[in-house]
C-alpha cells in the first residue's frame, strides 16, 4: 500500500475508522477517501455502488458498522443483525467488483463460542454456542468473515479479516445506556462525581473478565495487517490480559477520581463470563500492543472531559 494508494475507510465517523485514518495521514497516506453518513448510506446498494464507481478506491477497510455494549445488543437484536449484514455485504461486494486490491473486514471477539477455551483461539471460530446477549450481531460478523474467505477462495479477491477484543479510547459511544462498559462507567462516575453521590451503580456482578485494546494500538494493527498479512484466516487483535469487570471498574473510578462506593447490580447482564483473545498469531507476525490500559483510560478520561458538550447521549 503506497502513500499515494486510494484508500477508502467505511466508517471513518465512528471510534475505529477515525482512528484509521488518523493513523494512516501519521504514516503519510496523501488520498484517503471518507463519505460522511449524510452522503452516503451505507444500508442502501444502489448509493454505495455509484460511490465505488465513482471513487474507485484500491484499498478498503471496512470499519463501518452497527455496533453498541451488552444493552443495546440485547434489547435491538434486529437492527443489529439487520444493519451489520447489509452494510459488510453491500461494501465487500462491491470493493470485490470494481477491483480493489485488498479490503479489511473489522470483527469481533464476540464471534467465539461462549465457552471457548481461553485465551481463545482463532480456531475456535464455530466451534460452539455463542453467547446469547449478542449473537444476532456474531452471526452478522461471522458472515462476513465467510463472505471475505468465499470470495479469495473462489475468486482470489483478497481480503482479510481481523477480531479485534473490546476497544476503547476517544470517539467512543459514552452514552449511559446504550454503549460498552468503560465509556459507559466513565460517564456514569464523572457525573456521580458531580453530584456528590456515595454510591454508583455497575451492571452486573463484576465478575466477568474483559480484555481492553486501546483504538489507537488496533489503527495501528489495522495499517500493520494490511501491509504485512494475506490470508483467509481471521487474526485475532488484543493485548493478551485481562481483568474483572469490578477491577477496570475501580481503575476507571480512581481516574475520574470518584469517592463514592461501587453498588453491583445484578439484575443487569453479565454477558460472557470471559473472552480473553489469544494473540500468538499477530505475535508470530510481529505486532503487539502498547498502550497500557491506565495510560489509555487517562487519554480517553481526558478526551471525554475535552468533548463532553457534543457527545452521543
Ligand atoms: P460485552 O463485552 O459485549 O459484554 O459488552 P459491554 O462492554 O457492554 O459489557 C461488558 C461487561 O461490563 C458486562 O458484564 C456488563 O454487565 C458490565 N458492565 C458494568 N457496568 C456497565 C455499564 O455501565 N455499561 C456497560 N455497557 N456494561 C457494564
Amino acid at each position: 500500500m503506497k502513500t499515494d494508494a486510494r484508500i477508502y475507510v467505511a466508517g471513518h465517523e465512528g471510534m475505529v475508522g477515525s482512528a484509521i485514518c488518523r493513523r494512516l495521514l501519521q504514516k503519510g497516506y496523501r488520498s484517503v477517501i471518507t463519505a460522511p453518513r449524510k452522503a452516503l448510506d451505507l444500508l442502501d446498494f444502489i448509493s454505495c455502488r455509484e460511490f465505488f464507481e465513482r471513487e474507485r478506491p484500491e484499498y478498503v477497510f471496512l470499519a463501518a458498522a452497527r455496533v453498541g455494549g451488552i444493552l443495546a445488543n440485547s434489547t435491538r437484536p434486529a437492527d443489529f443483525i439487520l444493519d451489520n449484514l447489509k452494510i459488510q455485504t453491500n461494501v465487500i461486494e462491491l470493493a470485490f467488483r470494481s477491483g480493489v486490491r485488498k479490503l479489511m473486514f473489522l470483527g469481533s471477539s464476540c464471534i467465539y463460542p461462549r465457552m471457548a477455551a481461553q485465551p481463545i483461539r482463532e480456531s475456535s471460530l464455530l466451534a460452539g454456542p455463542l453467547e446469547p446477549t449478542n449473537e444476532p450481531y456474531a452471526v452478522a460478523k461471522i458472515a462476513g468473515i465467510k463472505l471475505c474467505q468465499a470470495l479469495r477462495k473462489q475468486y482470489g479477491f483478497n481480503a482479510i479479516s481481523i477480531m479485534p477484543t473490546n476497544l476503547y479510547g476517544p470517539g467512543d459511544n459514552f452514552s449511559l445506556d446504550h454503549g460498552h462498559v468503560l465509556p459507559g462507567l466513565m460517564r456514569r462516575f464523572h457525573e456521580a462525581k458531580l453530584e456528590g453521590l456515595c454510591e454508583v451503580e455497575v451492571w452486573g456482578t463484576g465478575e466477568p473478565r474483559r480484555e481492553f485494546l486501546h483504538v489507537d494500538d488496533l489503527a495501528d494493527c489495522a495499517h500493520f495487517l494490511m501491509m504485512h498479512y494475506s490470508d483467509a484466516e481471521i487474526v485475532n487483535a488484543g493485548v493478551g490480559m485481562d481483568l474483572t469487570i469490578a477491577e477496570a471498574a475501580e481503575m476507571v473510578k480512581e481516574i475520574v477520581g470518584l469517592q463514592a462506593e461501587l453498588r453491583f447490580c445484578e439484575s443487569k447482564p453479565d454477558g460472557t463470563p470471559r473472552k480473553r483473545l489469544n494473540v500468538d498469531k499477530l505475535a508470530a507476525l510481529g505486532w503487539k500492543s502498547k498502550i497500557a490500559l491506565r495510560e489509555g483510560l487517562a487519554t480517553t478520561y481526558a478526551w471525554f472531559l475535552e468533548h463532553q458538550a457534543d457527545l452521543r447521549t
